[in-house]
Order: structure tokens, then sequence, then C-alpha cells
């Protein structure tokens, strides 16, 4: 008989494994089909191991493998991540985080029952959207609100009441792609309006939408460029002309702002990003808003404008398709009850990033680099740039510090590195450019501080 055969015959049978004690508790734990599952595959793993010229592995090592496998496969799909990208308004990376006050909101009110569509007043059936209605109105000056699933979703819910069957008229230099693919012209052909395309794509005039007016025309419509800039030669209308243009003609003007800010960006050294109130002030009947750009909140889309016009859209079939839930609304309402109380700036995770002193961040750098360097690590720290992100304030940078790691001086290269900080339980994303890699002290939560530490040493090392 062979060396392998005998290593094989060494081998236990999963029923042995199963009762073990080990064997016993990862039942316990992980269930007995997901154990049975990840002994077996273990075994073979195993014996594949022992035809190649292994030798049989003790009990011990096989059940340590199948604990190991099975932790890897419960840890959830969806997952924190640090983000060390330095872009503040990272879609990729799930956009704004929450604030405290948001997340206590949210399990407030999601692990029992709530008032989410009940009157306590009344005892009867009340709206969902009454929850915010209040709030936004007062922050934005609106005479009424609506909330829905996202910003798409609003523009989808808004154009298909308003417009559905006729035309809408919409800049040349505003037929924006938001990432991922999806084209704002293509969401708001959806609901069944045509796209009259008026001016070119640096300029267009007001006379460009006078002339392009006609007996099928429901509405003006403005985006917000979001995620691009044109510069040099270029003309866009003031949105007061286009509503007086509209209203001349019994029209409607909604403006899609995208981000959609409550705050004034340029209060933080960034350029001027639209805000609602403004919209509002200048005539638009229906704006709308993310949730999770600049306002740094939940995934939402917000409508703002005229009631007679809201209250059209909320009775459409499509806005129980598009409708919010509970977690987002608590979340949400959270979110704007600190613009309420004026500390949006202090407590909102986003702003807090983007008013964050070039000081503290130099020194947070210059410790990460500190402690890395005491562990015998190369890193040193190195002036860069910030973004905001997340289609909003285009080309626009705040300055900052960040933890640069060499290629020359790392013992394997970047790419690997970064792909080593991403596979952690704990992934922490970061960025190479040329031949660094680099860590921006902006994005991640001061709690988060010692991991990233932790997480360099770990990886440079092994
Ligand atoms: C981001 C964006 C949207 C879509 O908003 P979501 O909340 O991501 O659905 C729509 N229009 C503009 C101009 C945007 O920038």
């Amino acid at each position: 008989m062979s060396i392998e055969q005998d290593q094989l015959r060494l081998l236990p049978s999963v029923d042995e494994l199963l009762q073990s004690l080990a064997g016993q508790q990862l039942i316990q734990r992980y269930s007995r089909p997901l154990t049975l599952r990840a002994l077996r595959a273990t075994l073979t793993q195993a014996r594949n191991a022992i035809r190649q010229g292994a030798t049989c592995p003790p009990y011990e090592s096989l059940l340590n493998e199948a604990e190991q496998l099975l932790a890897r496969e419960q840890q959830p799909a969806l997952r924190p991540v640090i983000n060390a990208t330095g872009v503040i308004i990272n879609t990729n990376l799930g956009r704004a985080p929450l604030s405290q006050a948001a997340l206590e909101a949210v399990q407030r009110v999601a692990g029992g029952y709530s008032n989410l569509e009940y009157d306590l007043e009344e005892g009867e059936r009340g709206s969902r959207h009454t929850h915010v209605a209040e709030l936004l109105k007062e922050l934005t000056g609106a005479e009424a609100a609506l909330v829905t699933n996202n910003n798409a979703a609003a523009v989808l819910l808004a154009l298909s009441t308003l417009a559905s069957g006729r035309e809408v008229i919409i800049s040349r230099g505003q037929l924006v792609e938001i990432g991922g693919g999806f084209r704002v012209p293509d969401v708001m052909r959806q609901s069944g309006c045509q796209l009259v395309e008026v001016g070119t794509t640096n300029r267009t005039r007001i006379d460009d939408y006078r002339a392009a007016l006609s007996e099928r025309t429901a509405l003006l419509l403005r985006v917000h460029p979001s995620n691009f800039h044109i510069l040099g030669f270029t003309e866009s209308t003031p949105l007061q002309s286009l509503a007086e243009l509209a209203h001349q003609h019994n029209l409607l003007l909604m403006d899609d702002l995208g981000s959609g800010c409550l705050l004034p960006s340029e209060r933080y050294g960034l350029a001027h990003e639209p805000m609602p109130q403004e919209s509002l002030a200048a005539g638009a009947d229906v704006v709308c808003f993310s949730g999770d750009k600049l306002l740094g909140g939940p995934q939402a889309g917000i409508l703002v404008g005229k009631a007679e016009v809201l209250k059209r859209i909320a009775r459409h079939p499509l806005m129980r398709a598009v409708r919010i839930d509970k977690m987002t609304l608590a979340a949400l309402e959270a979110t704007l009850r600190h613009y309420q109380r004026q500390e949006a700036e202090t407590h909102i995770p986003i702003w807090r990033m983007i008013a964050l002193s070039p000081a503290k961040i130099a020194g947070r750098a210059a410790s990460w680099a500190a402690s890395l360097q005491q562990r015998g690590i190369p890193a040193r720290t190195q002036r860069g740039e910030s973004t905001v992100g997340g289609g909003s304030l285009p080309g626009e940078t705040l300055p900052t510090t960040l933890l640069a790691l060499d290629a020359a001086r790392m013992p394997v290269p970047l790419d690997e590195l970064a792909k080593r900080l991403r596979t952690r339980p704990t992934p922490v994303i970061a960025r190479i450019s040329r031949d660094m890699l680099l860590l921006d002290p902006r994005t991640v939560l001061k709690e988060q501080d010692e991991e990233v530490v932790r997480a360099l040493v770990e990886v440079v090392g092994g």
C-alpha cells in the first residue's frame, strides 16, 4: 500500500469530526448543515493535499480550518469599510455616513412599531410624509414637501405627474450622466415625457427656451450639472428668467438640484453649491434633491415646492412605488433637525469632514506616520487634495495632508498592498497615485485612526 493511501486512511470521517466537542460547538454556532458543508470542504482539501504529498493533518487543525471557513462565509456581505480615499461623498462607499442622532433614530424606530402612518391625535391613518414636511418647509421656505426613495425617483415621479405625454424643455448643457452609466435624460424619458433639448453644450439663452415653446410643452426643467464643469465660453439662463418665461405661459418650472445643499458651501472655501431655498426664491415650482449627497443624510429624494403642485405629485400611483421607508425617514428627520438647530457643521459627518481644519488633518497624518515609523515602516506625509465627490462641487478640492508610502521602499508592489488593505475583515480603501499609496485622514472617522495604523502594519509586514 502506498504512503499516500496510508495517509488518506488516517483522515477522520465527517461523522467523527461532527461528534467531537469542537464539532458540536460549531453546530451550536453555525447550524448542522453549514458545519457539515464546511467539514466536507475541509476534508476534500486535506485529501487533495495528501495526494500532492502532504501528510494527514491532526483533527484539531481540520476543525480549525472548518471554523475559519465558516467565519469567512458568515461575514456580512455588506460591511463597513474605512474610507481613506479623501472623497467625502463616495457613492461606491455608500455616500454620506449618518450622524449619531440619525443612527439612534433608526434604531429607535426599526426594532418596534411606530406612528409611521398613524395620526396619534386623531387615532386614524396618517401620512408618512408629515414627519419631515414641516422641517423641510421651515428649512427651505417651501409651501410643501414630499420625500421618496431617492432623487432619481423624485425626478421620475415629478415628471410622470406633471409632464407625461407632453414636452419638457431642457438645455443641452444639462443632460447629465450621474455615474454607473445612469443618465438623467433616460430616467426622465421613463416618465413618458418628451425632452426637447435646446441651446448648445456650452451656451443656452432664454430665447432658445422661448423658441422651443409649443402647445405640448408642460414644463421647463433645469438640471444642475452636478458632476462636471464647463469652462470658457459659457452661458446659462438664470433660474429667475426661466421661472418668468414658464409662468408667462402658464407652465411650470422644475429644478433638479442633484445634491441640494442647505449650508452655504462657500463658507468652507468651496464654490457656491446651489441651495433649494434659492431655487424656490427664484420661482421654481418644484425643486428636488438627494438625501445622501451634501445634505449628509440617508438615501432619499426630497421634493419641495408649491403646495398645489406637490399635492398632484403625492396622488400619482408611482408615489407608492417610490415611497421612502421608515428607517430612512427616521434618519432623515434626525439629519434635518441638525440643520434646524444650526449644528449641521459639528454633527453631520460630511460637514464635519468638509470643515476639518488643515492643521487637525496634518496632525493626524503626522501621528499615523510616526506610529508606522516606530514599527519600522517608512512612511511620510505630503500635501494633497480631498474632494467632495458624489456628484457635487465638481473640480472643487480642499487642501489636505496625506499619509504616503513610497513604492520603492515597500516590500511588495503597491497594488498588492492596496489589495491586502481592501480584503481585511475591516477593509481600508486607499488610493494609488504615481508611485505612492496615499491615505487621507479627512474621510477617516476619528475613532478609526488606530485601525488604519494597525491595518498598515499588518499589510506591510505580512
Ligand atoms: C445625483 C443626481 C441625481 C440622482 O440622485 P439619487 O439620489 O442618486 O437618486 C439626479 N439628478 C442629479 C442632477 C444628480 O446629481
